[in-house]
Order: C-alpha cells, then structure tokens, then sequence
C-alpha cells in the first residue's frame, strides 16, 4: 500500500506523513491515541486506546449474537 495515498496535509506545516502515538492527557484515567504530524508533532486527532468496535465483536462472540 503507498504510504499517505490520500495525500492527507498538516494544517500547519503542509507535511504529508502522520504519526500514531500514544498518551495520557491531564486529568484523564484513560490513555489515548493521538494522530499526529510527524513532522511538526501538530496534534490533528484522538482516539480511544481500547477499541470499544472490537470489544463489541467479542462481547457478541461469547453472547453467541
Ligand atoms: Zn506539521
């Protein structure tokens, strides 16, 4: 797969590669995924550090849904 082929710009610096690095924010008992700039570290996205979609699936396979 090319690398950023929907050639997705950074709002700050116009680079075109991203980053996935994982934190966790003040005053959160959760860590998080932030997408970021891997260039100029601009934060551009969050999104839970346990993915409820497969969490869901496997509730479901043990619930036999
Ligand atoms: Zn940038």
């Amino acid at each position: 797969m090319p690398f950023n082929y929907s050639h997705t710009k950074c709002p700050k610096c116009g680079h075109t590669s991203f980053e996935l690095v994982e934190d966790a924010p003040s005053h959160s008992n959760f860590k998080m995924w932030y997408m970021r700039c891997s260039s100029c570290k601009t934060f551009l996205h969050a999104s839970s550090y346990i993915n409820i979609n497969s969490q869901i699936e496997e509730v479901k396979k043990k619930l036999g849904i």
